[in-house]
């Protein structure tokens, strides 16, 4: 990476500053189609779900037990009550007669007349009769019509990104069908002379390109299509042909490697006779060079070449991008708090994003570990962390202290 060609007096963007640029420019998609609810997994809501029906739809029975009237209870805490009637889930019952008691069963609706619910624990079957014992309160183990969800309410709002209990809650309003936003399609490339794909044979002066899987993932982990290019070599008439094939194809283009504006890094002069690009420092470690423009006005993201600098600036920034396009209302990652398991006394200009573990230690504290090598070559800490510690600029941080932390569960979903 040379990034010699910067200007060195040039004031870099601050890691917000940089986060706030991109997401001004990035636009929501307004495509959308009408899919299963069974396969909107990790889709974003195009239409707000509203419930026209009480969830659940009836009084019903929390308990198997048996159901009767509260006033035909005995003060006495014993009562015989002869069993009129037997009610299983799905089945409607009749009247509750006067003076009786109904076998019933979790799920089954709770028959006219009845109000209160004693669970079996608490009865005894004595020939057609059933004796209850201990003290029973009024109503209870009754699970009320509406209680979950009532009929005319918003259960769901344009935007959500679906989870597995999203699903379920539109399933409980009976709706099969729902209104989606299009998934955005993404189109890769990797750049570099350097590159052989894992499966050729190793060769001198090459490294296998491990961005390109590493991007593959992750953009597959937030719903994205993607259009894989390959590998383009280092000039610039192969960049030019690779950056329209792209801008063609999808909705974004995102790139890794040749960022910077060294003798080698063809990025910026491709896109310079194509469209338009704005190349970025960012006071941020790993990471640096990250370059936003257009082609043909398919909006352009080029990643740094460093394998952890593209994991990270994926994260920070262009997963943010791509969730605005897709009209996602959960955008940014959110922050949790650990306890530094660490001493850092080497203050620097630039944000760092340092690949952590949480560790509890023998008291079950649990605190956070840095990994052994934080250079933005070495992909291994990205395996062995559980996340990223966001250690402010100009700051030393000491054992114990309390840091911002970004777990992998918010960044790769
Ligand atoms: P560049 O930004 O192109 O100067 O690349 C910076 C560093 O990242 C160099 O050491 C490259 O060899 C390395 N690199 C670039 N692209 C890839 C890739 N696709 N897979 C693995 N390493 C890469
Ligand atoms: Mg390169």
């Amino acid at each position: 990476m040379n990034d010699c060609c910067f200007n060195p007096n040039e004031k870099m963007l601050t890691t917000d500053e940089a986060i706030r640029f991109l997401l001004e420019r990035s636009k929501a998609t307004e495509q959308v189609e009408t899919i299963k609810t069974l396969d909107s997994l990790g889709r974003v809501l195009a239409e707000p779900i509203i419930s026209t029906l009480n969830v659940p739809p009836m009084d019903n029975s929390a308990m198997d037990g048996y159901v009767t009237r509260f006033s035909d209870l005995d003060d006495s805490g014993e009562t015989s009550l002869p069993i009129s009637q037997r009610i299983a889930a799905g089945h409607v019952g009749n009247n509750l007669e006067t003076g009786t008691a109904a076998r019933i069963f979790t799920g089954a609706p709770v028959p006219e007349g009845a109000d209160t619910i004693i669970m079996q624990e608490q009865c005894q079957q004595q020939g057609d009769n059933v004796v209850i014992n201990g003290k029973i309160i009024k109503g209870d183990h009754i699970r009320r019509a509406g209680e979950d969800i009532a009929e005319g309410s918003e259960v769901m709002s344009i935007g959500q990104k679906l989870r597995p209990q999203d699903m379920g809650l539109i399933a409980s309003v009976g709706i099969a069908d729902i209104k989606v936003f299009k998934k955005v399609t993404v189109a890769i490339f990797s750049t570099g002379d350097e590159l052989l794909m894992p499966g050729d044979p190793v060769e001198p002066g090459k490294i296998y390109n491990s961005n390109r899987y590493t991007l593959s993932g992750l953009l597959q982990k937030i719903d994205c299509e993607i259009i894989d290019l390959g590998c383009v070599p280092d000039n610039l008439d192969a960049t030019i042909d690779a950056m329209q094939r792209a801008a063609e194809q999808a909705d974004l283009i995102m790139t890794t490697g040749g960022v910077s504006v060294g003798e080698e890094d063809y990025v910026k002069a491709a896109i310079d006779k194509l469209g338009s690009v704005e190349m970025w420092r960012v006071a941020m470690k790993p990471g640096k060079p990250v370059a936003f423009g257009e082609v043909n006005n398919t909006p352009f993201i080029g990643l740094p070449g460093n394998p952890v600098s593209v994991f990270v600036t994926f994260c920070l920034f262009a997963r943010p991008v791509i969730r605005t396009m897709q009209a996602c209302s959960d955008v940014l990652p959110r922050r949790m708090q650990v306890t530094a398991g660490f001493d850092w006394p080497r203050k620097g200009p630039r944000r760092e994003f340092v690949r952590g573990q949480l560790i509890n230690d023998e008291q079950g504290i649990q605190k956070v570990h840095t990994y052994s090598s934080q250079s933005s070559g070495v992909l291994t800490s990205t395996v062995w962390a559980h996340g990223l510690i966001e250690i402010p600029e100009n700051t030393t941080v000491k054992m114990g202290d309390t840091l911002n932390w970004l777990d992998f569960s918010e960044l790769l979903s």
